[in-house]
Protein backbone atom coordinates (compact mmCIF):
# COMPACT_ATOMS: atom_id res chain seq x y z
CA UNK A 1 0.00 0.00 0.00
CA UNK A 2 2.01 2.97 -1.34
CA UNK A 3 1.60 6.27 -0.02
CA UNK A 4 1.30 9.07 -2.73
CA UNK A 5 1.77 13.06 -2.20
CA UNK A 6 0.33 15.65 -5.09
CA UNK A 7 -1.33 18.73 -5.68
CA UNK A 8 -4.85 18.55 -6.01
CA UNK A 9 -8.51 20.06 -6.67
CA UNK A 10 -11.26 18.92 -4.99
CA UNK A 11 -14.20 18.83 -6.84
CA UNK A 12 -16.74 17.26 -4.63
CA UNK A 13 -17.14 15.91 -0.72
CA UNK A 14 -20.29 13.56 -0.23
CA UNK A 15 -20.73 13.05 4.01
CA UNK A 16 -19.97 9.10 4.25
CA UNK A 17 -21.16 7.11 7.70
CA UNK A 18 -21.34 9.64 10.81
CA UNK A 19 -18.17 11.35 10.32
CA UNK A 20 -16.67 10.84 7.14
CA UNK A 21 -16.26 12.44 3.42
CA UNK A 22 -15.52 10.77 0.17
CA UNK A 23 -13.52 13.58 -1.95
CA UNK A 24 -13.37 13.78 -5.65
CA UNK A 25 -10.28 15.44 -6.68
CA UNK A 26 -8.31 16.33 -10.05
CA UNK A 27 -4.83 15.52 -9.35
CA UNK A 28 -1.33 17.10 -11.11
CA UNK A 29 0.61 13.85 -11.55
CA UNK A 30 -2.41 10.85 -10.69
CA UNK A 31 -5.11 12.22 -12.52
CA UNK A 32 -8.62 11.64 -10.94
CA UNK A 33 -8.89 9.66 -7.58
CA UNK A 34 -11.35 9.29 -4.99
CA UNK A 35 -10.59 9.31 -1.31
CA UNK A 36 -11.83 8.55 1.67
CA UNK A 37 -11.33 11.07 4.63
CA UNK A 38 -11.91 9.16 7.72
CA UNK A 39 -13.62 11.63 10.82
CA UNK A 40 -13.10 14.62 8.38
CA UNK A 41 -16.47 15.95 9.75
CA UNK A 42 -15.35 15.83 13.15
CA UNK A 43 -15.19 19.36 14.87
CA UNK A 44 -11.73 18.54 15.96
CA UNK A 45 -10.09 16.76 12.83
CA UNK A 46 -6.90 18.01 11.35
CA UNK A 47 -8.68 17.52 7.93
CA UNK A 48 -11.08 20.24 8.24
CA UNK A 49 -8.98 23.41 7.96
CA UNK A 50 -7.57 21.70 4.74
CA UNK A 51 -10.52 20.33 2.97
CA UNK A 52 -11.63 23.49 1.25
CA UNK A 53 -12.85 23.77 -2.18
CA UNK A 54 -11.39 26.83 -4.21
CA UNK A 55 -7.72 26.25 -3.03
CA UNK A 56 -5.10 24.57 -4.53
CA UNK A 57 -4.28 21.67 -2.31
CA UNK A 58 -1.19 19.43 -1.46
CA UNK A 59 -2.40 15.81 -0.28
CA UNK A 60 -0.42 12.66 0.73
CA UNK A 61 -2.24 9.56 1.05
CA UNK A 62 -2.50 6.09 1.16
CA UNK A 63 -3.53 3.83 -2.18
CA UNK A 64 -6.03 1.22 -1.77
CA UNK A 65 -4.92 -2.60 -1.21
CA UNK A 66 -8.65 -3.83 -3.33
CA UNK A 67 -10.69 -1.33 -5.34
CA UNK A 68 -10.41 2.62 -6.52
CA UNK A 69 -10.51 4.36 -3.15
CA UNK A 70 -7.67 5.32 -1.24
CA UNK A 71 -7.47 6.62 2.16
CA UNK A 72 -6.37 10.46 3.08
CA UNK A 73 -3.62 11.00 5.29
CA UNK A 74 -2.53 14.60 5.46
CA UNK A 75 -3.76 17.80 3.70
CA UNK A 76 -2.43 21.15 3.22
CA UNK A 77 -3.95 24.26 2.01
CA UNK A 78 -1.92 26.55 -0.41
CA UNK A 79 -2.96 29.45 -2.69
CA UNK A 80 -6.50 30.49 -2.79
CA UNK A 81 -7.79 29.96 -6.67
CA UNK A 82 -10.40 32.96 -6.90
CA UNK A 83 -11.05 36.82 -5.13
CA UNK A 84 -14.11 36.07 -2.95
CA UNK A 85 -16.66 37.70 -5.21
CA UNK A 86 -16.38 34.98 -7.40
CA UNK A 87 -16.96 31.57 -5.04
CA UNK A 88 -20.69 30.89 -6.49
CA UNK A 89 -19.05 30.76 -10.42
CA UNK A 90 -15.88 29.08 -9.10
CA UNK A 91 -18.17 26.11 -7.55
CA UNK A 92 -20.18 26.26 -10.96
CA UNK A 93 -16.96 25.53 -12.68
CA UNK A 94 -16.14 22.62 -10.04
CA UNK A 95 -19.86 20.71 -11.31
CA UNK A 96 -18.52 21.00 -15.00
CA UNK A 97 -15.29 19.93 -14.69
CA UNK A 98 -16.43 17.06 -12.70
CA UNK A 99 -18.37 15.93 -15.98
CA UNK A 100 -15.87 16.95 -18.11
CA UNK A 101 -13.36 14.81 -16.38
CA UNK A 102 -14.92 11.78 -15.36
CA UNK A 103 -13.06 8.90 -13.49
CA UNK A 104 -10.49 7.09 -15.73
CA UNK A 105 -9.35 10.12 -17.69
CA UNK A 106 -6.19 11.39 -16.90
CA UNK A 107 -6.46 15.36 -17.59
CA UNK A 108 -8.36 18.05 -15.90
CA UNK A 109 -5.97 19.23 -12.83
CA UNK A 110 -4.13 21.18 -15.58
CA UNK A 111 -7.03 22.47 -17.23
CA UNK A 112 -9.36 23.41 -14.47
CA UNK A 113 -6.39 25.28 -13.07
CA UNK A 114 -6.26 27.26 -16.14
CA UNK A 115 -10.06 27.81 -15.79
CA UNK A 116 -9.53 29.57 -12.76
CA UNK A 117 -7.31 32.02 -13.95
CA UNK A 118 -9.04 32.84 -16.74
CA UNK A 119 -12.47 33.95 -14.66
CA UNK A 120 -10.27 35.62 -11.83
CA UNK A 121 -9.15 38.11 -14.43
CA UNK A 122 -12.53 38.78 -15.86
CA UNK A 123 -16.15 40.24 -15.08
CA UNK A 124 -18.04 37.09 -13.77
CA UNK A 125 -20.28 36.80 -16.06
CA UNK A 126 -18.29 36.52 -19.55
CA UNK A 127 -15.35 35.01 -17.23
CA UNK A 128 -17.39 31.65 -16.58
CA UNK A 129 -18.12 31.56 -19.76
CA UNK A 130 -14.01 31.73 -20.65
CA UNK A 131 -13.15 29.36 -18.26
CA UNK A 132 -15.84 26.48 -19.27
CA UNK A 133 -15.00 27.49 -23.06
CA UNK A 134 -11.34 26.75 -22.07
CA UNK A 135 -12.18 23.33 -20.57
CA UNK A 136 -14.55 21.96 -23.55
CA UNK A 137 -11.79 23.34 -25.65
CA UNK A 138 -9.32 20.99 -24.09
CA UNK A 139 -12.21 18.30 -23.79
CA UNK A 140 -12.23 18.25 -27.98
CA UNK A 141 -15.72 19.10 -27.83
CA UNK A 142 -15.24 22.84 -29.48
CA UNK A 143 -12.97 23.97 -32.35
CA UNK A 144 -11.16 27.33 -32.55
CA UNK A 145 -13.29 30.16 -33.81
CA UNK A 146 -11.24 30.64 -37.29
CA UNK A 147 -11.94 27.69 -38.79
CA UNK A 148 -15.07 25.75 -39.79
CA UNK A 149 -15.02 22.53 -37.57
CA UNK A 150 -17.07 20.88 -40.81
CA UNK A 151 -15.34 21.39 -43.51
CA UNK A 152 -12.20 23.30 -41.67
CA UNK A 153 -11.80 26.11 -44.24
CA UNK A 154 -10.02 29.20 -42.56
CA UNK A 155 -12.73 31.90 -42.26
CA UNK A 156 -12.08 35.83 -42.53
CA UNK A 157 -13.01 36.99 -39.24
CA UNK A 158 -14.63 40.36 -41.39
CA UNK A 159 -17.43 37.11 -42.32
CA UNK A 160 -20.10 35.87 -40.36
CA UNK A 161 -20.45 32.12 -39.50
CA UNK A 162 -23.23 29.71 -38.03
CA UNK A 163 -23.47 28.28 -34.94
CA UNK A 164 -25.84 24.99 -35.55
CA UNK A 165 -25.85 21.45 -33.65
CA UNK A 166 -23.04 22.60 -31.78
CA UNK A 167 -20.54 23.53 -34.14
CA UNK A 168 -19.34 26.77 -35.77
CA UNK A 169 -19.71 26.32 -39.27
CA UNK A 170 -19.25 28.49 -42.46
CA UNK A 171 -22.15 30.04 -44.71
CA UNK A 172 -21.92 27.23 -47.09
CA UNK A 173 -21.84 24.18 -44.21
CA UNK A 174 -24.75 25.76 -41.91
CA UNK A 175 -26.68 26.56 -44.97
CA UNK A 176 -26.89 29.95 -43.41
CA UNK A 177 -29.26 28.40 -40.60
CA UNK A 178 -28.55 27.95 -37.08
CA UNK A 179 -27.70 31.48 -34.56
CA UNK A 180 -25.52 34.11 -36.72
CA UNK A 181 -22.50 34.67 -35.14
CA UNK A 182 -21.93 38.46 -36.78
CA UNK A 183 -18.17 39.07 -36.98
CA UNK A 184 -18.50 41.27 -34.10
CA UNK A 185 -19.55 38.47 -31.77
CA UNK A 186 -16.96 35.70 -33.32
CA UNK A 187 -13.87 38.70 -32.69
CA UNK A 188 -15.10 39.74 -29.34
CA UNK A 189 -15.33 36.25 -27.95
CA UNK A 190 -12.12 34.89 -29.59
CA UNK A 191 -10.29 38.01 -27.92
CA UNK A 192 -11.73 37.73 -24.52
CA UNK A 193 -10.15 33.91 -24.30
CA UNK A 194 -6.35 36.01 -24.49
CA UNK A 195 -7.52 39.45 -23.10
CA UNK A 196 -8.68 40.30 -19.97
CA UNK A 197 -9.47 43.93 -20.89
CA UNK A 198 -12.04 43.43 -23.61
CA UNK A 199 -15.85 43.91 -22.53
CA UNK A 200 -18.31 41.45 -23.96
CA UNK A 201 -21.88 43.09 -24.89
CA UNK A 202 -24.49 41.48 -23.17
CA UNK A 203 -26.13 39.49 -26.35
CA UNK A 204 -22.61 38.01 -27.22
CA UNK A 205 -22.48 36.77 -23.39
CA UNK A 206 -26.08 35.15 -24.31
CA UNK A 207 -24.63 33.44 -27.50
CA UNK A 208 -22.05 32.12 -25.97
CA UNK A 209 -23.69 30.73 -23.04
CA UNK A 210 -25.95 29.18 -25.34
CA UNK A 211 -23.22 27.39 -27.32
CA UNK A 212 -21.83 25.96 -24.03
CA UNK A 213 -25.04 24.66 -23.30
CA UNK A 214 -25.64 22.95 -26.55
CA UNK A 215 -22.13 21.57 -26.32
CA UNK A 216 -23.10 19.86 -22.96
CA UNK A 217 -26.05 18.70 -24.57
CA UNK A 218 -24.95 17.44 -27.45
CA UNK A 219 -22.07 15.36 -25.72
CA UNK A 220 -24.31 14.53 -22.66
CA UNK A 221 -26.56 12.92 -25.76
CA UNK A 222 -24.04 10.81 -26.86
CA UNK A 223 -22.57 9.02 -23.60
ZN1 LIG B 1 -17.58 24.76 -43.79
Amino acid sequence: MAEQKDNALLLRAIAYSDSSLILHLLTSQHGRISLMARGARRIKSPFRAGLMPLYQLNIRWREPRTGSMGTLLEVQRLQSLLPDQLMLAGQELLAKASSLFPDGVGQGYDELFQAFNLLAGRPESSGTAAAIWSMIEASGWVGDFEHCWHCSENIDMAIPMFWLQAHLLCSTCSNQQGITLSSGCRKSIAAHMFQTNTRLQQAHIHIWNTMIHDAFKTHQMKT
